[in-house]
């Protein structure tokens, strides 16, 4: 029986491309690939990726993006999409490491849920190509469900994926995926808000950090995807939790050498401080952190300021909104 290894979002074109293959007798192995801002992290979505991999039946191998993905972003041969998307050259990192797993299985080829024409950066006919060229794996990069607009793969001349039972979709519209989706009585999510790196917000926090600090570390850049984010100064970022679960995702990514805030006093958010702060820096952190606390209109508010083993308390008042806006970093501005 012939193996491949399918690139598996868990969305609908990649539930109904691994059905597709898997109804052609082929052994599949799904990989999902996790941003680094998830990694770690079992998420909504997370599950929802495992159950989608139980409906097919095929085993599911979870690749969580780590300092390649970084030293990626940082430097995208092929730039970014609308906002801090470097699609084209995520494409070829991913395919790459898919590259490396086939190999490692024994696997005689990649596929993906692609669909030529779909996505106007990373599907575009030539794009597709280019992708296929650059992650080194021209030949055996197979797109069931663009199959027959696109030119045989190795397996297919081969004959050991049957080409005429593969698909010939392109363009943008769901129709025919959701079409055999129902015939073949698979459930598939709906459309969620997608990568969070194709998000204006985030875009915003991305430049602001690769502007002013070009070496950014993973948690750096982690922390784009949380909270709200203030500079300080140019060398000192505040990043303070929006809810509940922001304060344990914050918690979690908080470094041995990062300080963090909280209010002690009253429920509120949880805030980290990164860069070189000077005491200015840090009582201002206090004071936006106790404005964002359920103590914000109380003349003052005690805040703790933990960085390993050392905690001090401060008494500020909480920042006013102007002070804020002025200093936050979005790209309501
Ligand atoms: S949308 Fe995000 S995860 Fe998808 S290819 Fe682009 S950068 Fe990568």
């Amino acid at each position: 029986m012939i193996k491949g290894v399918h690139m598996f979002s868990g969305g609908l074109d990649s539930i109904v491309s691994a059905h597709l293959l898997k109804s052609l007798q082929i052994d599949l192995t799904l990989i999902h690939f996790v941003l680094p801002f998830y990694a770690g992290f079992d998420t909504v979505k997370s599950k929802a990726v495992q159950a989608s991999a139980e409906q097919l039946g095929l085993p599911l191998r979870i690749v969580e993006d780590g300092e390649e993905f970084l030293r990626m972003i940082k430097d995208p041969k092929f730039g970014f999409g609308k906002n801090a998307n470097p699609c084209i050259d995520c494409r070829i990192y991913r395919l790459g490491v898919a590259k490396q797993i086939m190999q490692e299985l024994g696997a005689s080829f990649v596929s993906t849920g692609e669909v030529s024409g779909q996505r106007p950066m990373s599907q575009r006919r030539d794009t597709l190509f280019r992708i296929e060229n650059e992650s080194g794996c021209k030949g055996i990069l197979l797109r069931p469900l663009s199959a027959h607009h696109l030119p045989p793969t190795i397996t297919e001349e081969q004959g050991l994926v049957d080409r005429s039972k593969l698909l010939g979709i392109a363009g943008r519209g769901r129709g025919q995926q959701i079409a055999y989706a129902q015939r073949f009585n698979l459930t598939y999510p709906s459309p969620d808000g997608g990568c969070i790196l194709t998000n204006i917000q985030s875009a915003h926090r991305y430049l602001d950090l690769a502007g002013k600090q070009p070496d950014f570390t993973m948690t750096d850049f982690k922390l784009i995807a949380f909270g709200r984010h203030f500079r300080l100064s140019d060398d000192v970022r505040l990043i303070v939790s929006r809810d509940e679960h922001e304060n344990q995702v914050l918690l979690r990514i908080v470094g041995e050498l990062d300080c963090y805030l909280y209010p002690t006093d009253v429920p509120g958010p949880v805030s980290i401080i990164r860069g070189k702060f000077t005491e200015t820096d840090l009582l201002n952190a206090a004071s936006i952190t106790a404005r964002y606390s359920k103590g914000r209109d109380k003349e003052m508010v005690k805040v703790a300021a933990v960085k390993g083993e050392e905690r001090s308390y401060h008494s500020v008042r909480p920042a006013g909104d102007a002070f804020c806006e002025q200093i936050r970093i979005t790209s309501e501005k």
